[in-house]
């Protein structure tokens, strides 16, 4: 692979800057990456683990000359990021973001960007449970999707050429359109993520399943739950904060979904509960067919921490 972009700047860098880092060191895809994060803590941390090529003290000198420029902050930190850096960016740059979220990110950088500089906004749909800057990896993005989502006006070329460098970090990408990204996810993680918060939570609240039952016990279905429940706080209290109607969409069609099903156990109806799993069966097994997981028994994770 040959380099994309001559100067790239990451601003914020937790899980998924410094595992974008690391995935264009591995192929070659960026001349220099600079590199900025809030707190002198994370910045030191990304010094000492060589994290970016240079470390800024601020994101107006990490953007300074950059040719692509992404936000790597929680959705809910974007706009003022954005604010900041916008009479630094450099004409012809690209802008974009990694934000689980597309129509409130939108919203909100989209007016600080200048006039002869492109935005491109982007979602990879990969992550862990981990973050900060010690917790990326080069291999995060292979064989995962990057949805890019295109504002009006975005320039073909500048979408085509953010397009070359995701697939260069190993991920398949399509374009989608902002409400229907949110909408999506909604059904696809940010639900999820708030019935997983749920279920812990309410494990939690049954004093009478002592914690080191519930820990010694764990079976497959609740420590998978778990392991979602302990996602960073921040980025999730801002997917939900800006994620609003997509997901109280799917939640109300979930609750009303589980009232039926509650309804068939509470009446014994067995045949509406096996044709139900039949159905949500097939789903994971075309998850396992279109190469996003694979049926090895525990979700076949590798165990990175041992
Ligand atoms: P992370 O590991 O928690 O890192 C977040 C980074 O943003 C840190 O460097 C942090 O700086 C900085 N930051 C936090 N608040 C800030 C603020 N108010 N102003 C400036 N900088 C701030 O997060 P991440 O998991 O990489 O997530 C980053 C983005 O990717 C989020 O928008 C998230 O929605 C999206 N995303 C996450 C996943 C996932 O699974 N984690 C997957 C796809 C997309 P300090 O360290 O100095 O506090």
């Amino acid at each position: 692979m040959s380099v994309v972009y001559d100067r790239v700047a990451l601003i914020g860098l937790g899980l998924i800057a410094s595992s974008m880092f690391w995935a264009m060191k591995r192929a070659g895809l960026a001349g220099e990456v600079t590199g900025y994060a809030r707190s002198a803590e994370t910045r030191e941390t990304a010094r000492r683990i060589g994290l970016c090529d240079r470390v800024c003290d601020s994101a107006a000198e990490a953007v300074d000359g950059a040719d692509l420029v992404v936000l790597c902050v929680p959705v809910g930190a974007m706009g003022a990021v954005a604010k900041e850096i916008g009479p630094m960016l450099k004409p012809g740059a690209t802008v974009s973001d990694v934000g689980s979220v597309k129509r409130a990110v939108i919203d909100a950088v989209g007016p600080h960007i200048p006039a002869g500089v492109h935005f491109v906004p982007g979602h990879p749909l990969a992550g862990t449970e981990h973050s900060g800057p010690e917790s990326g990896f080069a291999e995060l993005f292979d064989n995962r999707w990057c949805l890019l989502v295109p504002v009006t006006g975005s320039d073909p070329q500048a979408v085509a050429r953010l397009r070359t460098l995701w697939e260069g970090m190993g991920s398949y990408v399509d374009e989608m359109d902002p409400d229907h990204h949110d909408l999506v996810l909604a059904v696809t993680s940010h639900a999820p993520h708030l019935i997983a918060y749920t279920m812990v939570g309410v494990a939690d609240d049954l004093r009478r399943v002592t914690d080191s039952e519930v820990i010694k016990y764990s079976a497959a279905g609740f420590r998978d739950f778990t392991r979602i429940a302990a996602s960073d706080p921040t980025m999730w209290r801002d997917v939900f904060l800006t994620n609003k109607d997509a997901t109280l969409e799917i939640l109300g069609r979930f609750t009303e979904e589980l009232f039926a099903l509650q309804r068939a156990i509470r009446t014994g109806d067995g045949d509406h509960l096996h044709a139900y799993f039949t159905r949500t069966r097939a789903i994971r097994r075309g998850i396992i067919e279109a190469g996003q997981d694979t049926d090895a028994p525990d979700f076949g994770r590798v165990k990175r921490d041992g």
